[in-house]
C-alpha cells in the first residue's frame, strides 16, 4: 500500500505543485498529516507569539490520481483515521467567534484515549475528522486556510470515517491533498480551533467521468451535504439554498417553487466553521429524496 508520510506538505492547493505520488481508481492509500500547527506547540507553557505561521495548515500531498481530468468528480472514501493520544488546542487573542473581546493566548493538551477526547476532566466521543481535503483550483494558488469550490478548509465535523465526499476535478491529475485533523470539533468551530492532531488516513479515490458538482458533496449516513462557503455566512447560505433548490428540482421534477418550499420541511442547513477566511456552512439533504446523480452537472 502506498504511504505518503507527513513531510510532503504543501500550504496551497495549486495545479503548480509536482505530485509526491500517482494513485489508481480504487486504489487504497495512506496520508499522513501533520496537526494544522506544523507539530510546533510542544508543550502548553509554549508562547504562542514563537509560532512560524508559514508552518501553520500544511496538507499533505498533493497526489495524482490517474484518469481525473477537468469536468470529472473525485470521490474520496475515508475509510480510516488514525489518532494519537493527544490532541493541541488553543486560543490566540483576535481569533475565532469571539474576535472583538480581550482573551489572552492559551493552549490545552487533550488526551485521547478509549474513544473519548478528555478535555478538563471532560469527555467527549471521539470523531476524529479531516479539517483541509481539496484539490487544485483552476486559476490562482488557494491557500490551504480557506474553504472553497475545489474543498480546502472546510472543517466540517463530517468529514469523518465512513464519510465519502464528492470533489470538482479542475486540473489534470485532480491533485489530492489533505491534513488537519482534528479528534472532535463541534459545528462552528468557535474559537478558531479544535483538538489539532497528526495522525494517519486511508483514502480511496475514484472518478466520475464528465459530470461534477459546483461545491464538494459529503455522502454520510443517510444524507448529502452541499457545502459552501463564503466571506459572509448569508451569502454561503444562500449558496448552498440554491443549490439544494436545484437538486431537488433535478431528483423529483418538481418546479422551483415547490423545491424552494420543500426546502424548509426537509432541508437542514448546518454551520462548519465561522472561523476561516471563508465561513463554510452545510446543506443536509436526505438520501431519501436525492441521490448523487441530484448534484452532478
Ligand atoms: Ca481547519
Amino acid at each position: 500500500m502506498k504511504f505518503i508520510p507527513m513531510d510532503k506538505a504543501v500550504y496551497t492547493f495549486s495545479k503548480e505543485h509536482e505530485p509526491v505520488e500517482h494513485v489508481s481508481p480504487g486504489e487504497v492509500i495512506i496520508l499522513e498529516a501533520q496537526d494544522a500547527l506544523g507539530g510546533q506547540v510542544t508543550s502548553e507553557d509554549m508562547p504562542l507569539d514563537q509560532l512560524d505561521w508559514s508552518r501553520v495548515n500544511p496538507a499533505t500531498g498533493p497526489v495524482y490520481i490517474e484518469g481525473a481530468e477537468e469536468g470529472d468528480t473525485l470521490v474520496v472514501d475515508i475509510l480510516d483515521i488514525e489518532v494519537p493520544d493527544r490532541g493541541v488546542c488553543l486560543v490566540v487573542p483576535g481569533h475565532g467567534a469571539l474576535s472583538n473581546h480581550e482573551f489572552k493566548s492559551k493552549t490545552k493538551f487533550a488526551e485521547i484515549r478509549d474513544g473519548f477526547v478528555i478535555y478538563n476532566g471532560v469527555k467527549l466521543l471521539l470523531q476524529p475528522m479531516i479539517g483541509t481535503i481539496g484539490v487544485a483550483p483552476s486559476g490562482d494558488p488557494m491557500p490551504t486556510a480557506v474553504p472553497y469550490k475545489h474543498g480546502g478548509n472546510l472543517d466540517c465535523k463530517e468529514v469523518t470515517i465512513g464519510a465519502r465526499l464528492y470533489l470538482p476535478v479542475a486540473v489534470e491529475g485532480a491533485l489530492f491533498a489533505a491534513g488537519d485533523l482534528h479528534a472532535v470539533q463541534g459545528d462552528g468551530e468557535l474559537c478558531v480551533a479544535a483538538v489539532e492532531i497528526p495522525g494517519k488516513i486511508m483514502f480511496r479515490f475514484n472518478v466520475i467521468k464528465g459530470r461534477q458538482p459546483s461545491w464538494p458533496i459529503l455522502e454520510y449516513g443517510d444524507h448529502f451535504s452541499i457545502m459552501t462557503s463564503d466571506e459572509s455566512l448569508d451569502k454561503a447560505v444562500e449558496y448552498a439554498t440554491l443549490e439544494a433548490v436545484e437538486a431537488i428540482m433535478k431528483a423529483t421534477g418538481w418546479s422551483f417553487e415547490e423545491s424552494y418550499i420543500f426546502s424548509s420541511l426537509g432541508v437542514d442547513v448546518m454551520i462548519n466553521q465561522v472561523v476561516d477566511p471563508k465561513k463554510g456552512v452545510r446543506a443536509v439533504i436526505p438520501k431519501s429524496i436525492a441521490s448523487i446523480d441530484a448534484f452532478l452537472k
